[in-house]
């Protein structure tokens, strides 16, 4: 069964290898040529389908019958500041880069006097294959931080603490955040799903 990520985040596409170790993941630069995907979903859910989709249309014309797509569409919602960035994660500041988009988090915090607000991590994620169309979703609840903390992980990782522990995500080691992480339980159940398809209806192998 060949699953190729519809994603081109280096981030993403490491931890999901280390999560799926027993599958064999293409990243999406490895089969075809990168193009732009309109995410104009309102949901993590929607944004993840139309990734999903994006990518095996374009393997369905050229022929590349071999793969299903697997997509994550993923962020953090922030209570103080209403459930922001969001779906709006990876564009939060106008750079659109993690530097500045922790930065622009830090800020928005301060600006409202507090230190700190509870948040939770999303992730969707999609599989579309010729066997069908799947999206599950998973969540991580925690605090984040107006100050950074460690140097692993991406994104807003040096800010954010999951319940239960009194270090950041970035403060952990890649196989401490992929036993608890939102990426981690949404593959758990995207797993069952290509399971599934790996045996077909009736038993038979359909990738
Ligand atoms: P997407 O590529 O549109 O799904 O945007 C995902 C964005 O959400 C990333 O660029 C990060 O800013 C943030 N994000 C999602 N998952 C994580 C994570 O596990 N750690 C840190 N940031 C994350």
């Amino acid at each position: 069964m060949k699953i190729l990520l519809a994603t081109s985040n280096k981030h993403k596409v490491f931890e999901i290898k280390e999560i799926l170790k027993d599958y064999k993941l293409y990243a999406f630069d490895e089969v075809l040529k990168p193009f732009e995907i309109e995410e104009n979903g309102k949901s993590f859910k929607e944004n993840a389908l139309i990734k999903a989709r994006a990518v095996f249309n374009a393997l369905v014309q050229k022929q590349k019958n071999e793969f299903l797509v697997l997509s994550d569409d993923s962020g953090i919602c922030v209570e103080v500041l209403d459930g922001k960035p969001g779906i709006y994660s990876a564009r939060f500041s106008n750079k659109g880069d993690d530097k500045s988009n922790r930065e622009k988090l830090i800020s928005e915090i301060k600006q409202l006097g507090v230190c700190e607000s509870k948040a939770y991590y999303i992730a969707a994620i999609a599989i579309v294959s010729s066997y069908g169309e799947y999206v599950v979703q998973a969540s991580m609840h925690g605090k984040v931080m107006s100050e950074e903390r460690g140097e692993n992980g991406f994104g807003y990782d040096s800010l954010f603490i999951p319940n239960g522990f009194d270090k950041t995500l970035a403060q952990l080691s890649s196989n401490e955040k992929n036993t608890i992480s939102h990426r981690f339980k949404a593959l758990e159940l995207a797993l069952i799903i290509l399971k599934m398809i790996k045996k077909g209806k009736k038993g038979e192998k359909i990738y």
